[in-house]
């Protein structure tokens, strides 16, 4: 039990402590309030947790937050109609359209509608672009997150081995980006990588983003490699009936064993994810006022 356990809940708190001071410079000095708008189709009751948490948080950091909720038949002409007078509104520097959408509207053709200026989830092909070129624009959130702790906890990443498993759009592909610019040496495993066990436990920086509980076990893990679990399982509660609880996608008792340090399920990386939408909110703002962006939301 010798890993030390990243607290992602108290960083966040930290990234949020940061951003509200920005938010209130931003107001004192120029009269800017950053605004997100978060668009919520349907009644998926997941989606409205997330929703209403953002809205929560968006708040308590001093930004204004727009929510549109949308009845689950929504033509797809009317949310783009939205999308579209969202993009032109000044008072709106952040937009997000909370996934899954009802089947008859396309996620892809949904960001592809956002202005990547506004694209705070950092989804569209304009921002995974920038990203893969080394360029400026906004970093999907989840691995934003991640770099965070890793920053916190590692300091200089430059030549360590880097294995994330999971290359989804979403998170595995820009959270190897990041790395890459790290410098760090980059592996990205999925369903199909021969011998997953022999490639993780190369890693001095082992990610996991695959959905699988426990997959990663302790002997997957190098000694003294430091273990971010994004994976996120929700499991019957083993002592309390009609309640669940949530499993990363690795075997944390074990991890603590071998690694230097591990993120908690939960309590790690998830809610490092709504800290950096807020991040990436103000990002926005500063770029579309043409004010110096603040780098370091961490100090
Ligand atoms: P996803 O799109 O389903 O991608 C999962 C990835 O895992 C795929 O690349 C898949 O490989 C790979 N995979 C599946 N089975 C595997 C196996 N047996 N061995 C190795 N790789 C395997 O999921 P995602 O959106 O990236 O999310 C991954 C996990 O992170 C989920 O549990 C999700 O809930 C969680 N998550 C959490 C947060 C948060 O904490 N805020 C945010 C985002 C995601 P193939 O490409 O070969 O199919």
């Amino acid at each position: 039990m010798g890993a030390n356990i990243i607290d992602g809940k108290a960083f966040a708190t930290n990234v949020r402590r940061q951003i509200a001071n920005q938010v209130q410079r931003l107001c004192d000095d120029h009269g800017i309030t950053p605004g997100l708008a978060v668009i919520l189709v349907g009644e998926d009751p997941a989606s409205e947790v997330y929703v209403a948490a953002k809205h929560k948080q968006t708040v308590e950091v001093g930004m204004a937050s727009f929510e549109h909720k949308l009845p689950a038949d929504t033509s797809q002409e009317d949310l783009f109609a939205l999308i579209d007078q969202l993009n032109s509104d000044p008072a709106v520097h952040g937009i997000l359209c909370q996934f899954p959408v009802p089947d008859h509207l396309s996620e892809r053709n949904v960001v592809a509608r956002i202005d990547p200026a506004k694209d705070v989830d950092g989804l569209s092909v304009v921002n995974a672009g920038l990203l893969a070129s080394g360029e400026t624009g906004l970093v999907s959130c989840t691995p934003l997150g991640c770099l965070m702790l890793l920053r916190d906890q590692i300091g200089n990443m430059s030549g360590k081995e880097a294995v994330v498993i999971g290359r989804s759009n979403l998170f595995g592909k820009p959270m190897a980006q990041l790395l890459l610019q790290e410098d760090c040496t980059v592996t990205i495993a999925h369903s199909r990588t021969a011998d997953l066990s022999a490639v993780a436990r190369r890693a001095d920086i082992l990610v996991a983003a695959v959905g699988r509980a426990e997959m990663v076990k302790g002997n997957w893990i190098k000694p003294g490699a430091t273990v971010i679990d994004v994976g996120i399982t929700r499991i019957p509660h083993p002592e309390k009936p009609g309640k669940s609880r949530l499993l990363g996608d690795v075997a944390y008792h074990e991890a603590l064993d071998v690694a230097a340090a591990v993120t908690p399920v939960p309590g790690g990386v998830g809610p490092m994810t709504i800290a950096c939408l807020l991040a990436n909110t103000l990002t926005a703002c500063q770029r579309a006022n043409g004010l110096e962006e603040i780098k370091d939301l961490t100090a």
